[in-house]
């Protein structure tokens, strides 16, 4: 795998639900890796098995994960290859992973990634809600005042929201999110995504709430940009920069002009009459 005489860590993507969402890839590397550490042991025998892949094991969890990475680290050290797998989808994205790579880094360890499924980059593509700028929250903090910032972070953020949800949890967290989303932020209810009761509910908050009663699975939220925000900040700029905002999105004037309008909340032939004998701004 290596020829340095130190390992190699390699951060190995799991499937999310269908076992089928391997990467050829991957399994060459937990076969040809001298060591798997798991976030949970039992989970990942079942893959390894699903897989024959007979290899020693260790535990990496958030609970260890301090400890461990230390242990990890003297390993790499003597030259073992290790493939980090969390239970499901990418290690590092709310899973364990993060100490480890801050460590192999000072220790000047080779990383590499090993590619695969991750719930929320799935979630999003399919929510039809702009991927073009987007905040991966994870899951909410459960303190109240943490809690709190990141609910009022996210009601006003221009950007799409993507938040993971517990199923006990998911009931909470849909109430809390509508004492402060706007009645038209689209929301998407992505769930048990690449399993046999897939399925992706959309609509605003309400009908999310109404729709979600009694779901089980794991769930992704994804939640469309504050509109509102930009718009505030769109009505700060010049009226020409404000042109140029959309003209640079690639609109046409005439629809540029409605836009404008919209933003500022004045009668489109206003604005037309500032543009009307202007091609470019
Ligand atoms: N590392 C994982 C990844 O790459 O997506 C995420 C692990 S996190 C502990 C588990 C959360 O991911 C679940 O609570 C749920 O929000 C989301 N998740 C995982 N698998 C999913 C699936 N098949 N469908 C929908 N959400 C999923």
């Amino acid at each position: 795998m290596n020829e340095n005489q130190e390992g190699t860590l390699y951060l190995v993507a799991t499937p999310i639900g269908n076992l089928d969402d391997i990467t050829l890839r991957a399994i060459k590397v937990l076969k040809e890796a001298d060591l798997i550490a798991a976030e949970d042991t039992r989970h990942t025998l079942k893959l390894l098995n699903h897989l024959e892949i007979s290899k020693p094991m260790i535990s990496y969890h958030r609970h260890n994960e301090e400890l461990r990475s230390e242990h990890l680290i003297k390993e790499l050290k003597e030259g073992k290859n290790i493939a980090l797998v969390s239970d499901a989808g990418t290690p590092g994205i709310s899973d364990p992973g993060e100490e480890i790579v801050k460590e192999c880094i000072k220790e000047n360890i080779k990383i590499i990634p090993v590619p695969g499924a991750c719930a929320f980059v799935n979630a999003l593509i399919t929510s039809g809600i702009s991927t073009k700028e987007f905040c991966f929250y994870g899951f909410l903090p459960l303190n109240k005042k943490n809690r709190k910032e990141k609910l009022e972070e996210i009601r006003d953020i221009n950007k799409t929201v993507i938040l993971y949800e517990a199923p006990h949890k998911i009931k909470n967290t849909l109430e809390d999110l509508r004492k402060v989303l706007n009645k038209d932020r689209k929301v998407v209810l992505a769930r048990e995504i690449t399993k046999i009761h897939e399925e992706f509910i959309r609509g605003n908050i309400e009908e999310i709430i109404e729709e979600s009663e009694n779901l089980k699975g794991e769930m992704v939220l994804i939640i469309e940009e504050n509109h509102k925000e930009k718009e505030n900040e769109l009505c700060n700029l010049s009226i020409e920069e404000h042109y140029k905002y959309y003209q640079e999105q690639g609109l046409e004037k005439k629809e540029i002009i409605k836009k404008i309008a919209k933003d500022r909340n004045v009668n489109k032939n206003e604005i037309y009459k500032l543009f009307i004998n202007k091609e470019e701004v």
